[in-house]
């Protein structure tokens, strides 16, 4: 959609297909980080952005057992908005639906199903899709799969994806928050359990994470064993777990880190999770697929217009993007199988906190490295395509 957005916006003639009717989809994380929202500043479209309903979250914070950690800290960061903005995901994308809107050359085609490639020659000129009035076929000097991490335009397109393992599973739940709630956002880690609350103003919406693969046999324990767990990790939420009441309400999400070998082939570009399927550790999945949106941009409206997307062209947005995905990919790595992993099902307390965790406890200034990480990232993307609204 941000691709769709800002090309459309430099004057090319873009269709987005959207499989669904809306974008109400829950749990699909709903992290903003500075590094978007100064994205928004630099297309003039922050202030208005900002009037959507969010939170703002400044520091990232945990509870270990009975050690209170603060891991980041984005109040130094050098950008206009030094927080996270925890903003539902389709409140995101129907804001930018609407800027995309303004622009003539923009085509949002919903409920409209990729099904495959058109291909001519070894090189793709085209998608079909699946729309309720029947099949089509569009045509296109370029296709993007920005279709997430079980993309159909990578599968068809036969990229080779390497994985890289991911020993996690998240089960997503909403929970009732009431104003005598204390009001931080936190990773909770209790008694080998990790459960994170994000606070989204009247509910919690809340992460539980567990070993991948053993949400059957959570299941087969009972929901009642499954609620209890729940509140030896968050005491103050014991009196409102009714609220789950059936596995319906408690939604399993799989875990996946890899990335393809090349993202392009002729005609043809992956960027976001099709490209480099994310972890949500850190919660830069969607913050990352921007990045890659704006850097594909900034390299191809250009070409676009004139006509001459080559393979060098869409092979300049890996060469850009890799770097700074592989890192994030690497500590995430490092982190579900170092951190998140072994502490899982460890029953005894934690008596003493981890050697980076006791120097940012004691160091506060060391929290602006996570911060800076998380809020923005490796080499920061910038808007650099014009606004053909404005110049004309
Ligand atoms: C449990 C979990 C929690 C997460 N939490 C966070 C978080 O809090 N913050 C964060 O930043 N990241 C989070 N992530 C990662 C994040 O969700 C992704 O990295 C991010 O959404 C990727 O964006 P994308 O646009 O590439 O793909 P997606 O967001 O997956 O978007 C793909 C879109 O394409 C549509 N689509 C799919 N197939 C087709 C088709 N064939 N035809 C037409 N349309 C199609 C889908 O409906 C969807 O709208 C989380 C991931 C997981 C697994």
């Amino acid at each position: 959609m941000v691709l769709g957005f800002l090309l459309a916006r430099a004057g090319v003639e873009i269709v987005v297909f959207e499989k669904h009717a809306d974008f109400l989809r829950d749990f699909r994380g709903d992290t903003i980080h500075p590094s978007t929202l100064e994205l928004m500043h630099e297309l003039g479209l922050l202030d208005k952005f900002l009037q959507r309903p969010h939170q703002e979250l400044r520091q990232v914070s945990a509870q270990i057992d009975d050690f209170s950690v603060t891991v980041a800290d984005f109040s130094h960061l050098p950008t206009h908005c030094k927080f996270v903005a925890l903003m539902p995901q389709w409140d995101f994308l129907n804001f930018i639906a609407e800027q995309g809107k303004l622009y003539q050359t923009f085509h949002l085609q919903m409920v409209s199903e990729v099904t495959d490639l058109v291909e001519e020659n070894g090189r793709i000129v085209g998608v079909r899709a699946k729309t309720p009035q029947g099949e089509l076929e569009v045509r296109a000097d370029l296709t993007v799969g920005a279709d997430g991490r079980r993309s159909v335009v990578r599968e068809k397109a036969g990229l080779e994806v390497i994985d890289r393992g991911a020993p996690i599973d998240v089960l997503w739940m909403r929970i009732s928050r009431r104003a005598s709630d204390p009001d931080q956002t936190l990773g909770r880690f209790r008694a080998g359990r990790i459960l994170v609350t994000l606070n989204r103003g009247d509910y919690w919406q809340c992460a539980c994470v567990i070993p991948k693969g053993a949400f059957e046999e959570i299941q087969q324990k009972g929901l009642p064993a499954f609620r209890e767990n729940l509140a030896g990790v968050v005491p103050f939420l014991r009196d409102r777990l009714a609220e789950l009441g059936s596995w319906n309400d408690i939604k399993l999400l799989s875990v996946a880190v890899d990335h393809l070998r090349g993202w392009s082939r002729a005609g043809l570009l992956c960027i976001g999770d099709a490209a480099h399927a994310m972890s949500p550790i850190g919660g830069v999945g969607i913050n990352l697929a921007i990045q890659d949106a704006v850097a594909a941009a900034n390299i191809l409206a250009g070409p676009l217009l004139r006509g001459t997307v080559t393979d060098d062209v869409l092979k300049r947005v890996q060469k850009r993007r890799e770097f700074p995905t592989r890192m994030i990919q690497r500590l995430q790595v490092f982190a579900q199988q170092r951190l998140i992993r072994p502490s899982l099902g460890i029953a005894a307390p934690v008596t003493r906190l981890p050697l980076p965790l006791q120097l940012l406890q004691h160091f506060p200034v060391l929290r602006r490295i996570p911060a800076r990480v998380i809020g923005m990232g490796f080499r920061p993307e910038h808007v650099h395509t014009p606004d053909t609204r404005k110049r004309s």
